[in-house]
């Protein structure tokens, strides 16, 4: 089921990425290249750009750190942020 973000009002897609491409969409994100993560989950996920792209905008680069507001105790995989609602994809890579 697709996510609601209720901050902004957008459905963002489930993130069925296997952990390697995962590990690749993070690195890209945290390096600031966000039009790559966004072709990357194109690719992968075989969605629309706008699509990706929602998606990539509620990643966090930091585990446990809101995408939007400064919250940082976020512990769930998928969840919406206590502090602002946004909603935000806060993936877990182990070393
Ligand atoms: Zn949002
Ligand atoms: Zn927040």
């Amino acid at each position: 089921m697709n996510k609601h973000c209720k901050r902004c009002g957008w459905e963002i897609v489930d993130l069925n990425l296997l952990k390697e491409h995962q590990v690749e969409v993070l690195g890209q994100i945290q390096s600031g290249q966000k039009m790559r993560a966004i072709q990357t989950i194109y690719n992968k996920l075989n969605i629309g750009l706008a699509d990706s792209k929602a998606v990539v905008l509620h990643l966090n680069a930091e585990y446990g750190q809101c995408v939007n507001c400064d919250f940082s105790e976020l512990d769930q995989e998928a969840m919406e942020c206590p502090e602002c609602s946004a909603f935000n994809y806060n993936l877990k890579i182990e070393g």
